[in-house]
């Protein structure tokens, strides 16, 4: 685990690990618009969760189909998770950078807005698009720290917790350059 303090802004950090463990304010899901489950971290969201969760997903209203537009946010309780709030939100399938990374960031912003806007202090993020999504992982962490670091303010920890050792790195050598 690493840990940068920032003055005025939330503390970012990194941890290897499985973010349904996690006990922070709110976990964010990877997921897809029609925001009813999935694959990859999706899945394991809802898996431990429990059937609530894909209930509370239900009564979010759907506009043709998406609950949740790429780049948007929603919030549910977590059910049987540890953390008390799930933000959903859904990450661009990856194209190339100047059509992606707009939505990619707009993620990240929309999930600590909405995380502000809730007065929840902490939040902990999978690295969003970055698997079945095909976001090359070194862009994707770039976008994903500044994105953080820009937006941290009224929260007090932003961690980041990645699945593999190989993605814990990626994040740990932007995080190095970027606030070492
Ligand atoms: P996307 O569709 O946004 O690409 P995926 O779920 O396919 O989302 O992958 C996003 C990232 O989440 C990948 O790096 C994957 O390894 C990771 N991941 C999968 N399960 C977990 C988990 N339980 N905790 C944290 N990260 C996970």
């Amino acid at each position: 685990m690493v840990r940068y303090e920032q003055a005025n802004r939330a503390a970012i950090t990194l941890t290897k690990g499985d973010i349904t463990r996690v006990d922070t304010d709110a976990i964010v899901n990877a997921a897809n618009a029609v925001m009813l489950g999935g694959g990859g971290v999706d899945g394991a969201i809802h898996r431990a969760a429990g059937p609530e969760l894909v209930a509370a997903c239900r009564e979010v209203p759907a506009v043709e189909g998406k609950r949740c537009p790429p780049g948007e946010a929603q919030i549910t309780p977590g059910f049987n998770l540890p953390a008390r709030w799930v933000i959903h939100t859904v990450g661009p399938i990856y194209q190339d950078e100047e059509t992606s990374e707009p939505v990619l960031t707009s993620a990240y912003r929309a999930s600590l807005d909405l995380a502000r806007e809730r007065g929840l202090r902490t939040v902990a993020f999978p690295a969003i698009s970055c698997g079945v999504f095909g976001y090359p992982h070194e862009d994707a962490a770039y976008v994903a720290l500044t994105t953080c670091k820009e937006h941290g303010h009224d929260l007090e920890e932003i961690r980041f917790v990645l699945f593999s050792a190989a993605m814990y790195n990626v994040w740990a050598e932007v995080a190095d350059d970027l606030f070492g």
